[in-house]
């Protein structure tokens, strides 16, 4: 039998170390992808071919560096797939002025990295940009694509290994909003993943990208008071650091923790991200 006591302590370690995580903020351009994933936590398989507004993108990103510039760590701009942004080169460059210091990150599958224009490698090498990649298990030479980069200047990270076992979940969630916000939230794994979607800021994309499942399939959830913040109202960064470190009301539909599953592509089933099957 576990130990109560150290599972007690274990508990409030993990809770302390989830509030001292750096501030990250991820940008999403677009939730169209060139993969079509089995349960994406963007919802990309249902998504329509939507960009996100430049200007929009940049008025935040200039309130955000005002409110956060000097606390948060690191940038991401993702989809989707980044790459497919029509203005990445624009929103790249929007990203340094307003955070000439930080760590900023294109994230991405790679496929379309070979495609890339000497523009585009120009900017991300002048800039400073580091390319995320994430493997998935297909037939991409991901070596060679790594390797790109490097040979452009350009530094890369390897994000996850999604061709590993357990490196795929389910996020499952309850149409009957039933969960305990609480013990969701603690053991969520998308946790600190503080997404700006449009006008707004929401703690992790499966809430923030949430439209895509209702409007593909019907279902009905919603947003209410406290799930997300008002990007042009936000005065102070202790707001973005209440709403990546307290429960949401959507936490109430997140099952967790999420359930690995294996890889595959999706059919566009309602199953993929909702409880039921
Ligand atoms: S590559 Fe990423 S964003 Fe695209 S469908 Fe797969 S999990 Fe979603
Ligand atoms: S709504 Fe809450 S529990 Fe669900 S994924 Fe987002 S932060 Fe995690």
């Amino acid at each position: 039998m576990k130990n109560p006591i150290k599972a007690l302590a274990g508990a409030v370690g993990r809770w302390n170390e989830l509030r001292r995580m750096p501030l990250r903020l991820e940008f999403v351009l677009t939730d169209t992808c060139n993969l079509n994933c089995k349960g994406c936590t963007h919802y990309s398989p249902l998504a329509p071919k939507e960009f996100a507004d430049l200007e929009l993108m940049e008025r935040n990103m200039e309130h955000l560096a005002a409110v956060c510039g000097d606390e948060v760590q690191s940038l991401y701009l993702i989809g989707g797939e980044t790459l497919l942004y029509p203005q990445l080169i624009e929103v790249m460059e929007a990203l340094r002025r307003h955070f000439p210091s930080r760590d900023l990150y294109i994230f991405t599958n790679g496929i379309a990295l070979p495609k890339m224009d000497d523009r585009f490698w120009a900017t991300a090498s002048r800039l400073g940009f580091i390319i995320a990649i994430t493997r998935y298990p297909i037939r991409f030479d991901y070596d060679a694509a790594i390797e790109l980069c490097r040979s452009n200047g350009v530094r890369t990270e390897v994000f996850g290994d999604r061709s590993l076992a357990d490196t795929f979940f389910k996020f499952a969630l309850d149409p009957e909003k039933k969960q305990n916000p609480r013990l969701s939230h603690f053991k969520c794994y998308n946790r600190g993943c503080l997404s700006v979607v449009g006008d707004r800021l929401y703690p992790c994309s499966i809430s923030g990208c949430v439209s895509h499942l209702n409007r593909a399939t019907g279902t009905d959830f919603r947003h209410s008071q406290g799930d997300y913040l008002q990007i042009d109202r936000i005065t102070s960064v202790k707001q973005i650091f209440n709403l990546r470190n307290k429960p949401v009301p959507f936490c109430g539909y997140c099952i967790q923790p999420a359930r690995s599953v294996g890889y595959g592509p999706s059919r566009r089933d309602k199953f993929e991200w909702v409880n039921g099957q």
